[in-house]
């Protein structure tokens, strides 16, 4: 009795012709994520399998998988012969700390292998409520556990009682590339995982403001991307130093479009770094009127300084939902850590919610945009996570 590790993939089923570059990157990723962990790696009808690890490996291969986008379902199985007597062993392992009620689900693809799927679930069971009858019961409609038998032509069979369900989605490398703009709030992170779940590549950009945000609040970005690169397959955050240009804005222009005009040099910087970098799209964390710098208006207002689209996989969402995925995701504690952003350093006390776009150019005018955003880009730090 072996353990393996079943892992199930989804959409990529959908891509036709396609298939084989899906699953070759799904494979790609799996071996990436896993490096450094001894094991062998089969590939199934539809599947791949896990073999041969050490025990100790067993948790760690598994929180990984579920990790990797593309990746739909994994069990924990147990691996025997095709024999009645192996068989049975791996059920009753599998069974003895459980209680509730249950069923065997039988699928024989040997078809030498006798008695067929319907008979050999009833031996099972049967015998698995001789043996622990007092605290399991069977019920085929709605069972508490199921224990499914999966008997193979390799003459081998897999015995699991668990499907885990992992985030699914399809595989990064898949979508093309992106740029998140990253902040140490609770949203960008969450972007970032949606768009790695879609199968996007992603670069990260951080605008801080040092000495008005400190080491702390910089470590949080770089801790925050180092989650999102778990499921990305290792990211290249850019820091870029926004201090002169915020100094610059509020020194020249009205209070109320400080946030709207710091939003228009964030989309200009990313922009360039994006093409200088081959990503294809900028990513925000933004979420329509969650704040002022949310609302259409504001958001018009800084999509119209770029050409290239603009993802904004949040946008329909409320803060809770947000909230919940990133509890999920493993951002929330580091999120909430209470460390300035550069957008709360120069906030006005009255921004304007509404901005209207004319205004904003009128007052972009007195700033010298292209020498505030070349003075910007000589500085940038690039740290691979
Ligand atoms: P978040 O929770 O992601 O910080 P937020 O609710 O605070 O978002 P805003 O401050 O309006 O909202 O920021 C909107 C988006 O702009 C963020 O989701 C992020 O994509 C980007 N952004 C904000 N601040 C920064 C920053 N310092 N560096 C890079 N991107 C930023
Ligand atoms: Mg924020």
């Amino acid at each position: 009795m072996t353990n393996a590790i079943i892992i199930r993939y989804c959409e990529i089923h959908l891509k036709g012709k396609n298939k084989g570059f899906f699953e070759k990157l799904l494979k790609e990723n799996i071996k990436k994520t896993l490096n450094g962990i001894n094991y062998t790696f089969t590939a199934m009808h539809s599947r791949y399998l896990i073999e041969n690890f050490d025990d100790t490996d067993y948790d760690i291969i598994i929180d990984k998988l579920l990790k990797v986008a593309g990746i739909h379902t994994v069990s924990r199985a147990l691996v025997v012969n095709n024999d009645l007597e192996e068989i049975y062993s791996a059920c009753s392992y599998l069974v003895c700390d459980k209680f509730g009620t249950f069923k065997v689900e039988t699928n024989r693809a040997d078809k030498t292998f006798l008695p067929n799927s319907v008979e050999t679930s009833t031996i099972l069971g049967g015998r698995l409520l001789e043996e622990y009858g007092e605290k399991i019961k069977v019920d085929v409609k709605n069972p508490s556990f199921t224990v499914y038998v999966d008997i193979r032509e390799d003459k081998r069979t897999f015995i699991y009682t668990d499907i885990i369900h992992g985030i699914s989605g399809m595989p990064v490398g898949s979508a093309g590339k992106g740029l998140l703009l990253i902040s140490g709030g609770i949203d960008s992170p969450v972007a970032g995982y949606m768009m790695s779940k879609r199968g996007m590549k992603l670069n990260c950009l951080h605008f801080h403001s040092f000495p008005y945000t400190g080491e702390a609040a910089k470590q949080k970005v770089i801790d925050l991307t180092k989650i999102i690169a778990t499921y990305n397959g290792g990211i290249n955050l850019y820091i870029v130093s926004f201090t002169h240009i915020q100094e610059a804005i509020h020194e020249n222009c009205p209070e109320e479009f400080m946030i709207t005009l710091m939003r228009r040099f964030m989309m200009r910087i990313a922009e360039r770094l994006a093409i200088e970098k081959g990503d294809q799209a900028i990513i925000t964390g933004e979420s329509l009127g969650q704040v002022a710098s949310q609302t259409i208006e504001s958001i018009t207002s800084s999509n119209s300084v770029v050409k290239m689209p603009v993802l904004r996989p949040l946008i329909g969402f409320d803060k809770n939902e947000i909230i919940d995925i990133s509890k999920k995701i493993d951002t929330f504690n580091t999120s909430i850590l209470p460390y300035e952003d550069c957008c709360t350093v120069f906030l006005p006390k009255f921004p304007s919610i509404k901005p209207d776009l004319n205004k904003v150019i009128k007052a972009e005018e007195k700033l010298d945009i292209e020498g505030l955003i070349n003075e910007a880009f000589s500085k940038i730090e690039k740290i691979e996570l």
